[in-house]
């Protein structure tokens, strides 16, 4: 069963990014007229921070048509683009899943209840056959007993009917619902885990993993604010996309990459060696300094923009925390000794 708290919008709580699009949400809400309540926040929240096109889009439109952001509007788009994959969504799927079963138990029930009625009939037909002496009489008894038996043939074909398009019905609710979990495991702007997918597997793979073969390693952009202010935050944004299609690239399909918050990236490493976990975190950071990125809209080239990789291994005892932590700190390591670097925290 669906955990019902992961229908949860996904929000990233770093303050810094949080001040970054206050500072953009309210001029915006002060120019097209929006009452500051918690609704329009989380509208002009997701259209600043860039996470949800869908919303954007909509967004441009009302603005390019000069369309007042009345109450009406707000909530529509709240309903529409925000709770999309929440609750909504997930009770619209399970009324449907009871609907099926309904109509699939009543189709059953219709059945039975005209079998029985059926063999009912056939028992009083078996004495009255046993009193006749006519072979007219008989013809006539066994006439209505073939026509009853189509009777009964008909319907029970007609339940098989419905039960395979039940059957049809619950696999495509399957998928969808498979589609709304995806949606909200899933960051809008990387397509990586979100951060809420990444803290449910990493105490998965906690749980489940012996000490020494499993990795966790953090990466972090270096001197992100500096992109931001030199470039602007759209160019932030896609360098951020620009380093999760590294991770990718370079993680195994069993490995969890996730954004962990802002410009912070997270591998989770199950079955993996020290030297294989070394190597794929050596390897994103190498092609990221090696790329050439260029700006979509004037074509030029950005700075070189480098990583910083915190790595550790889980040991004995660990939980989620202290794996964490150990992670963190070699991050905090490879910013302190210089940056552009991995560093792996052996420490217990
Ligand atoms: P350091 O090398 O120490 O990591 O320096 P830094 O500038 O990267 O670190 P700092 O934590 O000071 O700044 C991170 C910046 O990242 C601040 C925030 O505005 C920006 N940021 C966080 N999330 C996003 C995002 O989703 N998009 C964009 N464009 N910027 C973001
Ligand atoms: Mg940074
Ligand atoms: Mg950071």
């Amino acid at each position: 069963m669906i955990d019902s708290t992961s229908f949860i919008p996904c929000y990233d709580f770093s303050i810094a990014l949080n001040s970054t699009y206050l500072k953009q949400i309210v001029p915006l809400m002060i120019r097209h007229n929006i009452g500051a309540n918690p609704i329009n926040y989380a509208i002009w929240y997701d259209y600043v921070s860039g996470s949800n096109a869908k919303l954007t889009e909509v967004v441009d439109t009302l603005i390019s048509e000069q369309k007042p952001f009345d109450c009406d509007t707000s909530i529509e788009l709240y309903r529409k683009h925000i709770c999309n994959t929440s609750l909504e969504s997930f009770e619209k799927i399970n009324s449907h899943i009871q609907k099926v079963i309904v109509q699939a138990t009543s189709s059953i029930t219709d059945t039975y209840n005209k079998a029985e009625a059926t063999n009912d009939s056939f028992q009083k037909k078996t004495v009255v056959l046993e009193n006749l002496s006519t072979a007219t009489d008989i013809k006539t008894i066994l006439q209505e007993i073939i026509k009853e038996t189509q009777a009964l043939a008909a319907t029970s074909h007609a339940m098989q009917a419905k039960l395979i398009e039940a059957n049809n019905e619950m696999q495509l609710l399957k998928n969808e619902l498979v589609q709304v979990r995806q949606t909200a495991a899933t960051d809008g702007l990387t397509g990586l885990l979100n951060r809420r997918a990444f803290d449910q597997t990493l105490s998965e793979v906690v749980e489940q993993s012996e000490p020494g073969q499993a990795f966790l390693s953090m990466l972090d952009i270096d001197h992100f604010k500096r992109v931001n202010d030199t470039y602007g935050h759209t160019v932030g944004d896609n360098v951020i996309k620009y380093v999760a299609s590294l991770m990718k690239k370079h993680a195994e399909d069993y490995h969890h990459v996730a954004r962990y918050g802002g410009e912070e990236l997270a591998i989770i490493m199950p079955n993996t060696s020290k030297e294989q976990a070394l190597e794929i975190s050596e390897n994103i950071r190498v092609a990221m300094e090696k790329s050439r990125l260029k700006r979509k809209d004037n074509n030029q080239p950005l700075d070189t923009i480098t990583l910083s990789i915190g790595i550790t291994q889980l040991q004995t005892g660990d939980t989620t925390e202290s794996f964490l932590v150990r992670a963190d700190n070699a991050l905090y390591q490879a910013k302190e000794t210089g940056r552009n670097k991995v560093i792996h925290d052996q420490s217990s």
